[in-house]
């Protein structure tokens, strides 16, 4: 380890430490913790928080109330471990991630380049903000660097958990990390479009590393592009990233024949769909191009980019997806672990910018884990949606199924 790298992680570790010391004393118990502990073996989800509260700009879609917001909006209806006993719990210790383990995904200069960022902030700390990345524009705080690492963290623990759980039951919970920053725009090189880590990467990285799980899934139903995600596994034959996205929306990549490169020739699926494209459009997606695809991979776990943006009330897109969309999503992603990779599955919350459709989606998505009926019929207002363009999906569908001989 050189001299550099040594300064960056003791400086982060005990500013970290000041900051959470409990988070910080629980990244070292977690994993003896969570080997012993029953009730993640009994229950439907286990998921953790990390809503990053320094790392937040006044008026950005992208900002610290969007994590409690999902909280508070599940405590009121009831998906809490308060009021579901060991259906559902909230991972209380896990790990902060290490540079070593964001250095999985990013260059070792972007990590230890975010060490500079960090002592211009506190040059700048007058004014607590700076852009570090012109389109979003992507920003970052004083506690950016260490809020990234417990965000990313919280995913790996989850992993570690849903993983040792599945050694022992037939069905292990379905992991939730409730995170922020998101990350699948973080290119390897750096942030971009509100991501400063792509947590999902390096739970993937994770998972094969520390878990011997070779083959990962990650599906990203974002209405934007995964670019970042793309792009860490582009040649990789092992990783298949699949994307669904709303066409010419940021940041514009995820073009449908961009299949991955070398060894990794088809194990990248990018769809772009219309804009318009609802419920309907992803029933379909769902059933003809992930179910067959996933099914011919074969994974070992399915890590997925949760965004809630493509909701119909969400500002930064147009699809039309509504909460009983999330439920189907969420109901079958849980379906096609448990045929596929023994139920090992864990969801990483990536956008959604509308408090009250990202939290109803969110619980949505819990009441699929635990098998409850949906509650979309009272949730969502259909007489906001227009008809879905039908003959472009199709279209694309057609076309993708071609490409990838599906
Ligand atoms: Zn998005």
């Amino acid at each position: 380890m050189s001299k550099h790298q040594y300064s960056l992680i003791s400086l982060t570790r005990s500013r970290f430490f000041q900051k959470h010391p409990t988070s910080y004393r629980g990244s070292i118990s977690c994993l003896s913790e969570n080997l012993n502990n029953t009730n993640e073996v009994t229950a439907k989800v286990i998921y953790s928080i990390a809503p990053a509260v320094g790392h937040n700009k006044e008026a950005h879609p992208e900002c610290s109330s969007r994590v409690p917001a999902i909280v508070t909006a599940l405590e009121k209806v009831e998906l809490t471990p308060k009021f579901r006993g060991s259906e559902i719990i909230q991972l209380q210790n896990f790990r902060t991630a290490t540079p070593e383990d964001i250095a999985s995904v990013h260059s070792r200069s972007y990590i230890f380049g975010l060490e500079k960022v960090m002592q211009a902030m506190e040059r700048a700390s007058e004014q607590g903000i700076i852009h570090i990345d012109g389109s979003g524009p992507t920003y970052a705080t004083s506690t950016t660097f260490q809020e990234s690492l417990v965000a990313a963290g919280a995913g790996l623990s989850l992993v570690d958990s849903v993983v040792e759980a599945s050694k022992i039951s037939e069905n292990p919970p379905v992991g939730f990390a409730l995170i922020r920053p998101p990350g699948h725009h973080a290119v390897p090189k750096g942030p971009m479009g509100f991501c400063i880590f792509g947590n999902v990467a390096i739970a993937a990285r994770y998972a094969q590393r520390v878990h011997g799980l070779r083959r990962v899934f990650i599906i990203d139903f974002d209405v934007h592009h995964g670019n970042g995600t793309n792009d860490a596994f582009y040649d990789d034959p092992d990783v298949f990233f699949l994307s669904t996205h709303q066409d010419g929306s940021y940041p514009g990549t995820g073009k449908i024949d961009n299949i991955g490169c070398g060894n990794g020739e088809g194990a990248t699926l990018n769809l772009p769909l219309a804009g318009g494209s609802g419920d309907i459009a992803m029933r379909t997606v769902f059933d003809q191009v992930i179910v067959p695809s996933a099914q011919r991979f074969k994974p070992d776990i399915i890590l997925v980019s949760a965004g809630y943006d493509g909701h119909v009330l969400d500002p930064l897109a147009n699809f039309q997806l509504t909460t009983g969309t999330y439920y189907m999503l969420a109901s079958s992603i849980k379906q096609l672990a448990k045929e596929l990779c023994g139920g090992r599955c864990v969801f990483f919350l990536e956008g959604g910018y509308n408090l009250e459709s990202l939290s109803n989606s969110v619980a949505e998505s819990f009441r699929a884990f635990i098998g409850e009926p949906s509650m979309a019929g009272q949730l969502d207002n259909l007489g906001f949606l227009y008809d879905e363009p039908s003959f472009k999906v199709n279209q694309a569908i057609q076309r993708i199924k071609h490409i990838h001989s599906l």
